[in-house]
C-alpha cells in the first residue's frame, strides 16, 4: 500500500454496532419488516420530496442492510455501498449501469462464468460487445480499450488464478476514459483494495468470503458517492435484486472474523500447495501466491487455487476418497471443497458452452477451510494414494 495509512480499517469491522438508536446494541438488530410508517402527511410528504432521508420501503433503504453496507464501504476505502441478492444481481447491475447499445467492454480472461454468460446472452441482445484480452498484457490491454466504455477486471481470475496488476490496468482505463471495475470476491477487501488502486466500482459476491459461512447469498458493490449514485439511480431500484436484511445481518456477523479467517485460509492454502507442487502426481499448481512476488496491491493470498494432475492419476477416485475436502461448488465459507475440471467441462448446453474458461481436463479446484492444514493434508496424501492404485 503507498499511502502509508492504514491498508486494513478493522476498526470498522470490530464497532460496526447500533449507535444508540436500539439500546446500544452490540450487534445491529434485523429490521426484519418490508415498509415503515410515517408518524403524520408532513413526515411523509418531506420524505417524498427528499428534504428527509428515512427508510420507507425496504427495496429502497433498510437500516440492517444499511449498517453491512456501510462496513463494506469503509473496509473497501470506498465512500458508499449498496447490497444485493446474489454477486451476479451485484454485477449485472454494476454494469448495466454503465453501458447501453453499440458500447464495448473490455474484459479479462477468466472472469467468472455466469459473468461471461451474462456477456454472453443478454448484453449481447442488447448489441454490447465484449473483448477479452489477457490481462497479464498491459499492452493488449492498453490495444484493446480505445473507444470502450468499461474495463472489467477480475484478478485472481477464476480457476486459473491468474493475478493482475490491478493498479496498473486502472490506470489504462482511466488514461482512456472507460470506467473500471472488479470483481474482488477472490482476495475480499482484506488482502486487496482495489479503490485504493485507482479502480472505480469494486464488486463481491458476498456469498463467500465476507459471508465467510456458506449460509447466504448476496453480492455488493463499493465506490465513491457519484458512481454508486449511478448504480443506485436505476438499475439497483428497476432491476431490484436487494439484499434482504435477515441476510445483511449474516454478512455483518461473517465480516467480524475476516481477518481471522483469511489468515487461516492463507496459511492453510499456501502450505497445501507447496506441498502439491513437490509431488511427482502433480504437474502444475495454479496459486498466485507460488510466485515470487504477488502483483503490487495484493498483500496476500485466500483458500482457493487449483493444480493440474499427471496423466495415471484417477481424479474420481481421489475426489471419492476426500472426507474433509468435500465435492461442491461455491467456496469461501468455513469448509474444504473440491470441484473436478472435467466434471465441469461436461456441464450441459449453457449459453457458450464451448468456452472451457481455461479449466484443463485433469484438474481440480480446492477450496481449503478451517479445519487445519495437517488434518487437511493427510487427507489429501490418504486420497492420493487410493487414486495412483491401479
Ligand atoms: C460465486 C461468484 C460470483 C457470483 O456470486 P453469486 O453470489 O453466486 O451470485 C461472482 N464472482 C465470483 C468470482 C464468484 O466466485
Amino acid at each position: 500500500m503507498s499511502s502509508g495509512a492504514d491498508p486494513f480499517d478493522l476498526a470498522s469491522i470490530i464497532t460496526a454496532h447500533d449507535d444508540g438508536n436500539f439500546a446500544d446494541a452490540v450487534v445491529p438488530p434485523i429490521f426484519q419488516t418490508s415498509l415503515f410508517t410515517f408518524s403524520d402527511y408532513d413526515e411523509m410528504i418531506t420524505v417524498y420530496r427528499g428534504e428527509k432521508v428515512r427508510p420507507t420501503y425496504t427495496r429502497g433503504l433498510n437500516p440492517t442492510v444499511r449498517a453491512f453496507e456501510d462496513m463494506l464501504a469503509k473496509l473497501e476505502g470506498g465512500e458508499d455501498a449498496l447490497g444485493f441478492a446474489s454477486g451476479m444481481a451485484a454485477i449485472s447491475s454494476a454494469v448495466l449501469s454503465f453501458v447501453e447499445p453499440g458500447d464495448r467492454i473490455v474484459a479479462v480472461k477468466h472472469v467468472y462464468p455466469d459473468a461471461f454468460r451474462l456477456f454472453g446472452t443478454i448484453l449481447k441482445r442488447m448489441k454490447i460487445e465484449v473483448t477479452y484480452v489477457d490481462g497479464r498484457d498491459e499492452e493488449a490491454v492498453a490495444r484493446a480499450l480505445p473507444g470502450a466504455k468499461l474495463l472489467y477486471l477480475e484478478s485472481p481470475t477464476s480457476w486459473v488464478m491468474e493475478a493482475h496488476d490491478v493498479g496498473a490496468l486502472a490506470a489504462l482505463a482511466k488514461r482512456h476514459g472507460a470506467v473500471s471495475m472488479i470483481d474482488n470476491s477472490w482476495a475480499s477487501p482484506f488482502f486487496q483494495r482495489p479503490l485504493t488502486l485507482g479502480v472505480d466500482l469494486v464488486i463481491h459476491s458476498a456469498s463467500k468470503y465476507l459471508g465467510g459461512h456458506s449460509d447466504v447469498v448476496a453480492g455488493v458493490v463499493a465506490g465513491s458517492k457519484e458512481m454508486i449514485a449511478r448504480v443506485k439511480a436505476e438499475a439497483y431500484p428497476y432491476l431490484g435484486g436487494k439484499l434482504s436484511p435477515f441476510d445483511a445481518w449474516l454478512l455483518i456477523r461473517g465480516l467480524r472474523t475476516l481477518p481471522l479467517r483469511m489468515k487461516a485460509h492463507e496459511a492453510s492454502a499456501l502450505e497445501i500447495a507447496r506441498r502439491l507442487q513437490r509431488l511427482e502426481v502433480v504437474e502444475t499448481v495454479c496459486h498466485p501466491g507460488l510466485a515470487n512476488r504477488l502483483p503490487a496491491g495484493l498483500n496476500g493470498t485466500s483458500g482457493l487455487f487449483s493444480f493440474i494432475f499427471r496423466e495415471g492419476v484417477d481424479i474420481r477416485r481421489f475426489a471419492d476418497h476426500l472426507k474433509l475436502f468435500k465435492l461442491g461448488v461455491s467456496w469461501g465459507g468455513h469448509e474444504s471443497l473440491i470441484v473436478p475440471g472435467e466434471v465441469v467441462l461436461q456441464q450441459k448446453a449453457q449459453p457458450n458452452s464451448a468456452q472451457t474458461f481455461g479449466i484443463h481436463a485433469r484438474s481440480v479446484r480446492l477450496h481449503v477451510g478451517l479445519e487445519g492444514t495437517e488434518a487437511l493434508w493427510r487427507d489429501i496424501e490418504e486420497a492420493l494414494a487410493a487414486a495412483s492404485q491401479s
